[in-house]
């Protein structure tokens, strides 16, 4: 048994990342100031003694004895962490720092929740790790694209300077049960559009790509990750290489859900990427043999039969 701490644990990744350490048999903190995660999401793992919901901002320091960090504090979508972007900036720098200085004060190894987001609007495709992006150091996604640079950039140093055991992964846009359905991300988004009879929004011509992995594929890859020896630091892709449009995207979901909702174009948000998509040859061959399971359809129809049992619960 480890013990082993999670920050953004309410998040829609954290609280599954939670849930599957407990069944794994590890004790859990589960670390959030509910900024975008709520404490519904993990409420269901409170009557375990080998949990603990912990209230805190990673701009502040804390302490725990653990043996291991996943660190993924930081609001993921664009409405979120564009809300207040210094705040966004903060928590991944100093977030960053503050897990760090712990891991370095209990020897713990810490993993980086990094993103796709590093590579900017990439002009190499599909996405390599060795390329080194294309961001817009002013714009209004840099914010994150630059804080998550910043925070690979500390972790790298805390190891060469501190020693300190880190992983860092690069997670590509992921999807599935749990995902708040007004965070303004493009599947739940279409999700709830579609099955409420409203208007698709289509930002732009709907041409860009994105490449969607469901939950449970990335939580998987996470975890093997942890697990592999000191010298595998990364950083390492996790997604799925399935490249699809937004116009296939939402066609897609009007197929599944059968609805009879309109499609619309809004203005393309600016420095919206065009292109995304992982080389996941790194992951497949550090991590086990690790590749994503669930193809977009299998894992849209759950999300979707998510979704649509909370609007019949009248939960949203
Ligand atoms: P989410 O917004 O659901 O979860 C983030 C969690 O962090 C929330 O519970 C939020 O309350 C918490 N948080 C935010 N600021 C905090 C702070 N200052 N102190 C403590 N807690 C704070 O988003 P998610 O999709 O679950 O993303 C989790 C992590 O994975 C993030 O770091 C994100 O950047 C990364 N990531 C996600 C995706 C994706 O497609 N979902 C892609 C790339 C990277
Ligand atoms: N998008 C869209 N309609 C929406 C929300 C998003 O067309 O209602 C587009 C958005 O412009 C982007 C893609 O979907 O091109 C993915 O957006 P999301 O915010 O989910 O993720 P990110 O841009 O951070 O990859």
């Amino acid at each position: 048994m480890k013990r082993v701490l999670v920050t953004g644990g309410a998040g829609f990744i954290g609280s599954q990342l939670c849930e599957k350490l407990l069944n794994d048999g590890h004790e859990v903190a589960c670390l959030d100031n509910f900024f975008s995660g709520k404490k519904q999401k993990v409420v269901h793992l409170m009557d375990n003694p080998y949990f603990e919901l912990i209230r805190h901002d990673v701009t502040h320091p804390y302490y725990i004895e653990v043996d291991e960090i996943y660190n993924l504090a930081c609001p993921a979508s664009p409405v979120h962490y564009q809300y207040n972007p210094i705040k966004t900036i903060k928590t991944s720098v100093m977030g960053a720092i503050n897990m760090l200085g712990l891991a370095k004060r209990v020897k713990a190894k810490i993993l980086q929740a990094s993103t796709s987001e590093v590579y900017g609007d990439p002009t190499v495709h599909p996405q390599t790790e060795d390329y080194w992006g294309n961001v817009n150091p002013i714009g209004i996604r840099s914010c994150y694209d630059e804080g998550k640079r910043c925070a690979e950039s500390l972790f790298v140093n805390y190891r060469l300077q501190n020693d300190v055991r880190i992983k860092i992964i690069r997670i590509f846009n992921t999807y599935g049960p749990k995902m708040e359905p007004d965070d303004g991300r493009v599947v739940s988004n279409f999700i709830m559009q579609a099955l409420k009879g409203d208007d698709i929004t289509i930002f732009g011509d709907g041409k860009q790509t994105r490449s969607f992995q469901y939950v449970t594929d990335l939580i998987e890859g996470m975890t093997r990750m942890m697990n592999t020896g000191d010298d595998c630091i990364g950083p390492i892709n996790i997604g799925n290489p399935g490249e699809f449009t937004m116009l296939e995207l939402a066609s897609e979901i009007l197929d599944i859900t059968g609805s009879k909702s309109k499609i619309i174009h809004l203005p393309l948000p600016k420095d919206d990427p065009i292109q995304r998509q992982p080389d996941i040859s790194q992951a497949r061959e550090k991590l086990g043999g690790w590749e994503p399971k669930v193809p977009l359809r299998e894992g849209l129809e759950k999300t979707i039969a998510y979704f649509d049992k909370l609007i019949r619960e009248e939960k949203i």
